[in-house]
């Protein structure tokens, strides 16, 4: 699975995650995840 921010691989050990409508989803930093959290309608698939 990849970091949906910078399309870095990512899984399932990260610590940093986030879920969004019933997915989960990986990043490789906090960065990645704030961005995410922030806006998920726009990273997620
Ligand atoms: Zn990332």
């Amino acid at each position: 699975m990849k970091d949906p921010i910078c399309n870095m691989e990512a899984n399932e050990s990260s610590k940093f995650r986030s879920s969004h409508k019933g997915k989960e989803y990986y990043f490789c930093s906090l960065s990645c995840k704030q961005a995410f959290d922030k806006n998920p309608g726009k990273y997620a698939k």
